[in-house]
């Protein structure tokens, strides 16, 4: 199905391929895994069909509810016709819960913040989208510094995370999950609309870039079961595309 297709860049977990038309490209979703910068790897089979879909999904729903994204639709089991859009190299990550990152990089004397705490507020944070400086944390001020957005592109993108945080907590809420934190990626479009706000939402909104703990149990339904080797992680995406009312089984995978 890909062989026609002109890749244009290769990620860790989806490849670019070259559009039907010069404002659009194709994403199409790998079954690849990866953490702590790519030193960790593995191929789970299925997790690629499951993130096209439920990111398809979750999109959509964005939309009705008056969000501008880059996602056309769904043209294949692991394919998305998306706008071609310039990705600003800054991930917007918004919090309900303190947990990962956060508090490991904070938690201690004048923090004493343990993972799981809830947040008074939800937060939201920017990192470099950098490999090589494991994508550190920047402030409002160093993207406006160094030119990677203005100051008004970085209102929208705050906002909007924010908007979409509302959105999807009553989304997962509503199917006996916790959205504890995610991570957004806004792109600029290349051939914008005359309705188009600022920034378009990009890339993908899946259990790969969510965190999602089972009301119920506590469990993991992410990508921690890959980052903490808890097993499983297939049969917990597949477990989210279900209870979103999704019909991919197995037979899909492939
Ligand atoms: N995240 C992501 N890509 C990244 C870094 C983080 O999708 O390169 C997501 C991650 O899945 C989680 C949220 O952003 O839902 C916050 O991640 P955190 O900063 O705690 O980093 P981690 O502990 O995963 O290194």
């Amino acid at each position: 199905m890909t062989a026609k297709r002109k890749k244009l860049y290769e990620g860790k977990a989806k490849v670019i391929f070259a559009g039907t038309t010069d404002d659009t490209l194709i994403q199409y979703f790998k079954d690849d895994a990866t953490a702590y910068n790519a030193q960790k790897h593995a191929v789970l089979h299925g997790k690629g069909v499951l993130n096209n879909a439920i990111s398809c999904h979750i999109m959509t729903l964005l939309a009705d509810a008056g969000i501008k994204h880059h996602l056309i639709r769904q043209i294949s089991p692991r394919e998305q016709l998306i706008r071609k859009c310039t990705i600003i190299p800054v991930e917007v990550v918004v919090r309900n819960i303190a947990t990962g990152s956060m508090v490991a990089r904070l938690g201690g004397a004048h923090i004493p913040i343990k993972s799981g705490t809830p947040l008074k507020t939800p937060m939201v944070e920017y990192y470099l989208k950098e490999d090589a400086l494991n994508d550190p944390i920047i402030t409002e001020d160093h993207i406006v510094e160094f030119a990677l957005a203005s100051r008004e592109e970085i209102t929208f993108m705050r906002l909007t995370a924010l908007a979409i945080n509302h959105f999807l907590r009553n989304i997962f809420h509503d199917i006996n999950i916790t959205l504890v934190d995610f991570k957004l990626e806004f792109g600029r479009a290349n051939h914008p609309l005359p309705d188009d706000p600022p920034l378009i939402l990009a890339d993908e909104i899946s259990p790969d870039n969510c965190r999602l703990w089972d009301k119920a149990t506590g469990d993991s339904k992410d990508k921690d079961r890959f980052r903490q080797d808890l097993g499983n992680l297939v049969e917990a995406y597949q477990d989210i595309a279900t209870r979103l009312g999704l019909t991919i089984t197995e037979k899909h995978y492939d």
